[in-house]
Order: C-alpha cells, then structure tokens, then sequence
C-alpha cells in the first residue's frame, strides 16, 4: 500500500513536472533565431497597422507602405519570399517587448533609434531620417509650428520619442497619450486635442488619406533615425540586415519604395539615404 501510495505520487510530480518543462519548450526558450527561420523561408515582422503610407493593415488583409516595402527587401536578402513574411502589428509601447519575447524575428516600424531602447533591443540601420511634426485640423490657425503649442493640448503615443520630447521639453503644454495615432486623430477631428504630434511621414500620410481635413505645420523639430529593431546581441543579424539596407540604397530600390508610398501618397520628396550605422 505504502509502497503504491508513493509510486503514484512520484508519477504525479514527474507529469507535473514533464508538462512544465513542454510549457518552458514552447513559450520561448526553445523559439528559433531570426536567421533560423529564414532558413526555414519564414519571419515574422513587425510593422504598423494604422499608418497609411508607411506601414498599413488594407481591408482586403493585404499591406502597404513605405516600411512593408523596407520589411520585404530585407526579408527577400535573406532569402525569404513575400508570402514567407507573417507581419504582425507592432505598436509603439510594446515593439521592445515584441522582440525581447520573440513574438517577431524583427521590427520595421516608424522605430527610432535611442539609446534607452538600445538598452534592451539593437538596430540595424538607420534605413530612414524623420523628425517630429504637428498636424492639425485644416482650418486651424493658431497652431503653426512647435512655436505655438504653449497652452495647447497635444496628443500623441505613450512610450513614443515625440511624447518623450513634448514632456520634457515643452513644459507649457498638455500631453494627451493613447496606444495609437488613430486615436489621437480622433480628438483632433472632435476639437477636444489642438494637434497630433508625431514623425512627419506619419503625419503626411493621415493627412492625405483625408484631404481638406488636416494639415501638417510647421518645421520637423528633431531627428529621428528609423531603425531596424532585433534582438539584443544579434550580431550577425544585424550584420545582414544592414548589407541588405545599403544595398537597397544602392540599387535604386529604397528611392522607388519610397516614391511609390509616402511620396505618392503624401506628395513628399524622397530625402538622401541615411548613412548606416555599423556600431
Ligand atoms: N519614431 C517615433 C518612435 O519610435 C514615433 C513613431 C512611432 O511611435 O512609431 O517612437
């Protein structure tokens, strides 16, 4: 008896602890590396959903944009093919998360490169120069450019680098923050927020996909450098992606991908190419 009560217990502890170490298997530390599963001719990429121009979830379930157009190329240097690609939104507040967890092999998506996200991630690149802007509604008049947002209540995305510059810069003037920009047009249009404050491709590409309602104002009053966002550590990686992101620059691509998004959505200018950063 004694001796069969202690069997069946003993089995018990050893399913318990199977089942644990299967659970451990599967939720990350057996996940492959990036360049594994481009092996496998699979990646998942994070991008936008909600960015017209730059990186957009359509309705049909197809997506565009000007960091799709980057995600690919990159992809198709490591010799993985469009339908290989997963994209998987990536909002700003939780990209950092995304990649430490493994949920994406990388991210391209309006990422700027900083120090504290350095911290936690690496960038390859940077594939793009943006600076953060102001749109406003067309009819406005008094918010006219980083000047002018004293007193005013500006919205934009929590954890973002524009809401870090407006908290710590602009003293005099009310951040709004929400998990979108979307949302953050939303109070525009309603007259309950003076401007939406983020990069100014972002910007460009939600006013234009409402003509006559918004406008962008005002000079870009920082730099930001879009990176590439991987896993910390990820040398080679990183390596490859930035082989794949000057020759992107170099055969005319980056210029294409660019006119045929932004630049055609948004009448922009396509800018020189960035020069990457091999640190
Ligand atoms: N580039 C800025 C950032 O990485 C703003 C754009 C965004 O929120 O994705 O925070």
């Amino acid at each position: 008896m004694r001796i069969n009560r202690a069997l069946r217990i003993g089995v018990g502890a050893l399913a318990v602890s199977l089942a644990a170490a299967l659970t451990a298997g599967c939720g990350g530390g057996e996940k492959k590396s990036a360049l594994e599963n481009a092996a496998d001719g699979k990646l998942t990429i994070g991008i936008k959903f909600d960015q017209p121009g730059v990186g957009i979830r359509n309705r049909d379930g197809s997506y565009s944009g000007f960091d799709v157009e980057v995600a690919k190329y990159v992809a198709g240097k490591l010799g993985v093919q469009p339908e290989g690609i997963t994209f998987k939104e990536a909002p700003t507040p939780q990209r950092e998360t995304l990649i430490e967890n493994g949920q994406v092999d990388f991210i391209v998506a309006t990422y700027s490169i900083t120090d504290a996200r350095k911290e936690k991630v690496d960038f390859a690149g940077p594939y793009y120069i943006a600076g953060q802007s102001l749109l406003v509604k067309a009819d406005n008049t008094e918010v006219t450019g980083s000047e002018s947002i004293a007193g005013k209540t500006v919205c934009s995305v929590t954890g973002s680098t524009p809401a870090q510059n407006i908290q710590k810069n602009f003293p005099d003037t009310q951040l709004q923050t929400y998990d979108t920009y979307s949302l953050c047009l939303e109070g525009v249009n309603s007259g309950a927020l003076a401007a939406v404050t983020t990069d100014d491709i972002i910007l460009a590409g939600y006013a234009s996909q409402s003509p006559g309602t918004y406008k962008v104002v005002g000079e870009p009053f920082t730099t930001e450098n879009y990176g590439i966002g991987l896993k910390k550590g990820d040398d080679e990686l990183r390596g490859k992606i930035n082989d794949a992101i000057e020759a992107m620059f170099a055969d005319g691509s980056w210029d294409r991908a660019f006119q045929e998004t932004v630049g055609q959505a948004a009448s922009y200018p396509t800018p020189p190419t960035p020069t990457v950063d091999r640190y």
